[in-house]
């Protein structure tokens, strides 16, 4: 029926971020060994989309790294991370393979995208060997659980009733810090459905934090020509919900109780949170003369940083 086209839809747009990732890895602007088992066949995106995703990418890393190194000089217990709609994001093997690890790490998303990803950890021997050693294939080849690293299966809509006590059965502890990450999520969510995530991190983890990375401004002429152009490559796509604004974006986590939130569109962290030397390195990688567009287009994609409350090691980040 038409909801299972549309959800279908939804899970093609992780092999999207995964060719941009592989392309930005090609060519020098990430360092990402992994992503490349993930796509098939490459594409060599355009140089604004390759410079889009290395802050993409800078600003998601940069938070992870801050977040286990606080953890670290705070001596606190191990925490936890908490990847929404994961699809085939690298990051729990690019941290580990700089043995940057946390107490626990899981990762969630639709069984069919968590199947794929499993069968294609189990077969690359680098990604396999980076699972811990005690990890066992579960529920058809679509989880995978160990003591430090969980793929879960199940569809975001039923987090609470689903996904919690799946979460809580292979070892969430809602006492630990938590960070919670989204990218490119929320955005094929109804509002009700991420709100019930939003508002169950914060009445049931303790001290939680979560960045978000998602598309805003839907409504100016170049914002609705983004959504089109999503729409138009995933015919089944409806309902797609940005927030309008970066304010929005930010006052949605402060009107639903949260300590703090900040929000940054990606052409300010383009020009803020990046060293002028990892500038003058992208620069050489590939000439951008396309300045208004990129600008135009990163002015539509924002990262939100929330935290619940004003306790380390969230207050001691400050990844935007
Ligand atoms: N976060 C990954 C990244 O940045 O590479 C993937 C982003 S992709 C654009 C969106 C992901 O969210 C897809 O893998 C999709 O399957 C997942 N997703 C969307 N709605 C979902 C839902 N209701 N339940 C589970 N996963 C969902």
């Amino acid at each position: 029926g038409g909801a299972s086209n549309a959800d279908h839809a939804v899970q093609g747009t992780c092999n999207d971020a995964a060719v941009s990732r592989e392309s930005a890895a090609r060519l020098g602007y990430i360092v990402d060994p992994f992503i490349q088992h993930f796509v098939k066949p490459p594409q060599r995106r355009a140089p604004l989309i390759n410079r889009g995703t290395y802050c993409r990418f800078h600003g998601v890393q940069n938070t992870l790294c801050q977040f286990i190194q606080a953890l670290g000089a705070t001596a606190q217990s191990s925490g936890q991370i908490v990847v929404l709609g994961a699809g085939f994001d690298t990051s729990y093997f690019i941290l580990e393979k700089e043995g940057m690890s946390v107490g626990k790490y899981f990762e969630i998303d639709f069984a069919e995208i968590t199947a794929k990803k499993a069968a294609t950890i189990y077969r690359q021997p680098s990604l396999k060997s980076l699972l811990p050693k005690d990890t066992e294939v579960a529920l058809g080849g679509s989880e995978l659980h160990s003591s430090r690293y969980s793929l879960i299966s199940g569809d975001l809509r039923q987090f609470q009733s689903h996904l919690v006590p799946k979460l809580v059965e292979h070892g969430f502890d809602p006492n630990e810090p938590t960070l919670f990450l989204s990218e490119c999520v929320l955005i094929y969510l109804d509002p009700e459905h991420s709100d019930n995530i939003i508002d169950w991190i914060t009445q049931s983890v303790s001290n939680a934090a979560i960045l978000t990375y998602e598309q805003i401004r839907p409504d100016d002429r170049f914002g609705q020509m983004m959504i089109d152009n999503l729409r138009a490559r995933q015919l089944e796509l409806r309902g797609l919900h940005a927030y309008p604004t970066l304010e929005s974006t930010s006052q949605r986590f402060l009107s639903r109780g949260w300590h703090s939130s900040t929000a940054v569109d990606l052409a300010v962290y383009h020009d803020r949170c990046l060293d002028d030397s990892e500038r003058v390195r992208l620069a050489k990688i590939e000439f951008l003369d396309e300045w208004e567009e990129f600008t135009l287009l990163a002015q539509h994609y924002a990262f939100t940083f929330a935290y619940s409350k004003d306790a380390e090691p969230f207050q001691m980040l400050c990844p935007l």
